[in-house]
């Protein structure tokens, strides 16, 4: 018999995260002997995940609200709309994905206690770890952690969106084809882009998104999305409600354990895509490594930070934070010279480096080269000598 407040296991963070490991922990059937803690916050939770994807498993298929077999890129005088192939890019709204969690999962696994309990600290050791979490002290052997505890890291650069979801009286949206990313509005200095989901003819998510340091207010990014539907799709439509977030594109901030070893997850672990915000996949197959690790006892393969794609971001990411003007042109011949499915994979990081060199050497080589130079010459000089960052507190991820 369990001593109270103890258990095998405890999760903090009731998000994608937590969950997606809790489910994968239950395809063991030794999962059921364990006794787990889940601790979340008691916030409403608003999330939408859009990812895409070949063998949708059957439990994450019936909280699809839409999926598209095409998508569309746009920029100036440039349409490329593709099919993806075998991949389907999908859309999970929150309030699906989270009613199964907790009206179907969490009933079938009595051995997993849900508690709102905000967690404040974690200290102890592998074996041994203590959790404070509102005036409760919890024990485990194990704690997975997706949430910030302690300092959060300071971000240079910002995906950030401001979605409407609008229905219309016409028929104004393509519903064959979801619209990754429409380059052709004002740059205004920054990388920026429209994104479109359209759930039918009549309504879709609308969505503007920056790469940038800073966010705007929010009335600018109104202004901005309603002048943008206003000019291409007329003035009538209503708004059902809005959106906002806010992912960090950076690397080197985010660890795979925390400070007393405990693992963490999710975002905090770097599991977003630092080029491109795209966490679910990742976070999916994240939870399949350390799932199989639980149970073998073996270390996890992560999703590495060091490998050739971490490269890759990084030299994306400092031409964006350098140069962001370019990003237009970049992504414009990209989607031009390139596959969607090919670069769908390059994101995932499934393409071989043959690919790779094919994708690269249409892209304009003078603007990578100098961000190749710059990060070498980066690495080569002292901490105290390398350019300050912008620098802005994580929040809303
Ligand atoms: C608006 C928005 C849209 C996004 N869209 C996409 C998308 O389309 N596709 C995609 O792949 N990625 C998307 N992302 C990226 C996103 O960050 C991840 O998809 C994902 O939500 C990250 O999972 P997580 O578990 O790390 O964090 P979360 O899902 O945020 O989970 C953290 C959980 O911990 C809880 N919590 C917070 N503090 C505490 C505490 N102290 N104690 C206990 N619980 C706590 C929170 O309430 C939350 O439920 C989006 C992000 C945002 C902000």
């Amino acid at each position: 018999m369990q001593q109270k407040n103890t258990y095998d296991l405890i999760v903090i963070g009731d998000g994608l995260s937590g969950f997606l490991l809790l489910y994968e922990l239950s395809k063991y059937p030794e999962f059921a002997n364990q006794q787990v803690l889940l601790l979340g916050d008691g916030q409403e939770k608003h999330r939408t995940w859009c990812f895409w994807e070949k063998n949708l498993e059957p439990v994450f298929q019936q909280m699809v609200h839409t999926s598209w077999k095409d998508l569309t890129f746009r920029s100036d005088n440039t349409e490329i709309r593709e099919d993806l192939g075998d991949l389907k890019y999908y859309y999970i709204p929150g309030e699906s994905f989270f009613s199964y969690f907790q009206e179907k999962f969490l009933p079938l696994h009595p051995h997993i206690t849900y508690r709102n309990d905000r967690a404040l600290k974690v200290n102890g050791a592998p074996g041994d770890f203590s959790v404070v979490a509102g005036d409760q002290v919890y024990k485990a052997k194990n704690v997975y952690n997706s949430v910030f505890l302690g300092e959060k890291p300071k971000i240079d650069l910002w995906q950030h969106f401001r979605g409407w979801f609008i229905e219309s009286e016409e028929e104004i949206f393509d519903p064959g084809s979801a619209v990754l990313m429409d380059f052709s509005i004002d740059q205004q200095g920054a990388c920026r882009f429209m994104y479109i989901l359209p759930f039918s003819a009549k309504s879709a998510l609308v969505e503007l998104t920056y790469f940038d340091p800073e966010p705007l207010g929010m009335s600018e990014y109104d202004k901005e999305i309603e002048r943008f539907i206003n000019g291409r799709m007329g003035k009538n439509y209503r708004i059902l409600k809005k959106e906002y977030g806010q992912i960090p594109m950076q690397q080197g901030v985010f660890h795979h354990y925390g400070d007393h070893g405990e693992i963490n997850l999710g975002t905090i672990a770097g599991m977003a895509k630092p080029t491109t915000g795209f966490a679910f996949q990742r976070i999916m197959k994240d939870s399949k490594a350390l799932a199989r690790a639980y149970f073998t006892g073996r270390e996890a393969k992560r999703v590495d930070e060091t490998d050739r794609f971490a490269f890759y971001d990084s030299l994306l990411l400092w031409i964006i934070r350098n140069h962001p003007l370019a990003g237009k042109n970049i992504f414009t011949l990209l989607f031009q010279q390139t596959q969607m499915d090919r670069i769908l994979r390059f994101l995932d990081q499934q393409t071989n480096i043959w690919e790779e060199v094919n994708i690269f050497a249409r892209l304009p080589v003078p603007i990578f080269l100098r961000a190749l130079f710059s990060k070498l010459s980066e690495k080569m000089l002292p901490e105290t000598e390398k350019e300050p960052v912008v620098i802005k507190d994580l929040q809303n991820v």
